[in-house]
């Protein structure tokens, strides 16, 4: 099974992953049945590796944040969900700010303030990672992303 090629992939290559493990723990929601194969990259690295392994496989995937706007079936998903949850850090220097795809909004716009930085506010309450806001265009009050 093709599948268990990505397993021992991951496996050799020291990133985390879960087998037939239930969306509903990835999910804000907490809803959705299992997926086959859940990885987590910890680096750039590492996704860009897993996703050019997965694409030239043609193995069925899709990237998540914090899962707030994706809905697993209950019957489950027999891919590979790749979660950016370990893809969290978040550097500011100066006036910028500088966030991995899987740090949460509300975690940038808190650290923007406590730098007194100002502009992120919108932010502050819309439950996603900076990945699922730029792919969706989260906006509040005035605020875009
Ligand atoms: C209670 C509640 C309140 C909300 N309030 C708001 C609001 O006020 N404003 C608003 O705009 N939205 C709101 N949302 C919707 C949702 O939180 C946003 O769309 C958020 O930006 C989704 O981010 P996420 O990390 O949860 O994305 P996910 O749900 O994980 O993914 C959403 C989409 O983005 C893609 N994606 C995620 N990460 C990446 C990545 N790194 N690279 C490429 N694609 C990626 C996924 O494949 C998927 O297609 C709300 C949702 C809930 C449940």
């Amino acid at each position: 099974m093709i599948l268990d090629e990505i397993v021992d992939y991951l496996s050799c290559n020291g990133v985390s992953f879960e087998q037939n493990y239930s969306t509903s723990k990835l999910s804000f929601l907490e809803i959705g049945g299992p997926a086959r194969l859940v990885a987590y990259p910890k680096s750039k690295y590492e996704l860009c590796k897993l996703l050019n392994k997965l694409t030239h496989k043609a193995i069925k995937f899709i990237v998540i944040g914090n899962c707030s706007n994706v809905f697993f079936s209950s019957f489950g998903y027999d891919g590979v969900v790749i979660s950016t949850r370990l893809l969290n850090e978040i550097h500011i220097s100066g006036n910028s700010i500088e966030a991995l795809c899987g740090a949460l909004v509300t975690d940038c716009a808190v650290l923007s303030m406590s730098f007194g930085l100002s502009g992120l506010e919108f932010l502050c309450g819309i439950p996603g990672s900076v990945g699922g806001a730029v792919y969706m265009n989260s906006c509040a009050y005035d605020g875009k992303i």
